[in-house]
């Protein structure tokens, strides 16, 4: 399942990159190039823009409307629509949030100048996108989207 999320939405497309889905997000095209692009490449649409979903779905291209704030209330929309595998978030399946790319394990000994030392200190397992290389670490982030994930399983 691919994705093309308003960049509105920014912190529901770095979810849906985490859990490791292929997620793109898009600001400033325009309602007919996104649904072309969206076609082309099967993605699902997401975004407020009530005008754009209408258009999308013209199309045949399925799109998500979000209408609510929360991001709880927003995950939900989402799940109306599409089965999204709610599985523990994990470095080996996360994608890169800056490029949408794969990432892959890297030895702790390559990336010691290229953290934070108390990153680099207190976590044993690496990854590097395999496009931007920017690296990854199971950090606080994935604590809170795990912790965030747990409270959507407690209600569905
Ligand atoms: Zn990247």
């Amino acid at each position: 399942m691919l994705f093309l999320v308003d960049g509105m939405l920014g912190n529901v497309a770095k979810k849906l990159l985490l859990l490791g889905y292929d997620t793109e997000y898009f600001s400033g095209m325009s309602d007919s190039d996104l649904i072309k692009k969206a076609k082309q490449e099967d993605r699902t649409i997401i975004s407020k823009d009530r005008q754009l979903i209408a258009n999308a779905r013209k199309s045949d291209v399925v799109a998500i409307q979000i209408t609510k704030d929360n991001e709880i209330e927003q995950f939900f929309e989402i799940l109306d629509t599409v089965d999204l595998e709610l599985n523990e978030i994990s470095g080996d399946t996360a994608r890169c949030t800056r490029c949408n790319s794969q990432t892959t394990r890297i030895a702790k000994s390559k990336i010691s100048n290229r953290v934070p030392p108390k990153v680099f200190e207190f976590n044993e397992d690496f990854w590097e996108c395999d496009k931007c290389k920017q690296v990854y670490w199971e950090g606080s982030h994935v604590k809170k989207l795990q912790d965030f994930l747990d409270k959507i399983r407690a209600r569905v």
